[in-house]
């Protein structure tokens, strides 16, 4: 092979080269945008499925302003703790069944025992549900009591009840009781009022608060909710 052969074949073969490296990129390139295309996040949440569609539902965050319910040991007011559970169950309840929920309030505000219940029968709710946690002197006294007023208002209550119950809860099962308070009596609605713990005991206060317990309670007074209404149909 002479010098000029020798050099023309060594250019034929840079060129080759390069040709073939500029293939391999744009596999590559197509692979890349492949895998990206497979890793992306799903788009969109599913719609609400509208089996609530046309229901009304009160969700009343207990006491409010200047009432901040019981207070914890670690200075948490009731208050604040019931305002993040309605707003979870609003969310839940939304998403899920397409109801329209009505919070009794959406902040930090003051109300009556009274507007709230007549909120309730205003807007001639299919069903109102109170949240509150309890409060004793004695740190060890602990566990979730849900109160009905009407004797029709059991059967919700045991409902939404043995649901919270359903997933291992370590907390005191305190039963489903008859309860004389007032948003029950004044209501026209089924009515329902939930302590959900006792903020005077350090275990329950950190589990209302847990992320754990709120998703589990929005989730399990959603599908006792859904039961109910859904129950004559
Ligand atoms: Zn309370």
């Amino acid at each position: 092979m002479n010098k000029r052969k020798f050099m023309v074949m060594g250019i034929v073969g840079v060129i080759v080269s390069i040709a073939i490296l500029y293939q391999l990129r744009e596999y590559v390139a197509v692979y890349n945008r492949v895998e990206q295309v497979d890793v992306s996040p799903q788009p969109m949440m599913a719609a609400p499925s509208p089996i609530l569609v046309g229901k009304t539902i009160v969700i009343d965050a207990g006491h409010g302003g200047k009432d901040a319910g019981a207070i914890g040991q670690s200075g948490i007011n009731e208050k604040d703790l019931t305002l993040q559970t309605a707003l979870n169950i609003k969310q839940e309840l939304e998403t899920r069944t397409g109801a329209k929920v009505i919070l009794t309030r959406k902040e930090d505000d003051f109300l009556s025992l009274a507007e709230r219940a007549d909120l309730s029968n205003e807007q001639k709710a299919d069903l109102f549900i109170s949240l509150h946690c309890d409060a004793f002197e004695e740190g060890s006294v602990g566990g979730i009591t849900s109160y009905y007023y009407r004797h029709e208002d059991y059967e919700v209550a045991q409902t939404i009840h043995s649901l919270l119950y359903q997933d291992f809860l370590q907390t005191r099962d305190r039963g489903v009781l008859y309860g004389d308070f007032q948003v029950l009596r004044d209501n026209e609605a089924p009515s329902v009022l939930l302590e959900l713990g006792y903020i005077s005991n350090v275990e329950d206060e950190n589990r209302i608060q847990s992320h754990l317990f709120q998703t589990h309670a929005a989730k399990s007074i959603t599908d006792g909710i859904i039961t109910f209404l859904l129950k004559d149909k």
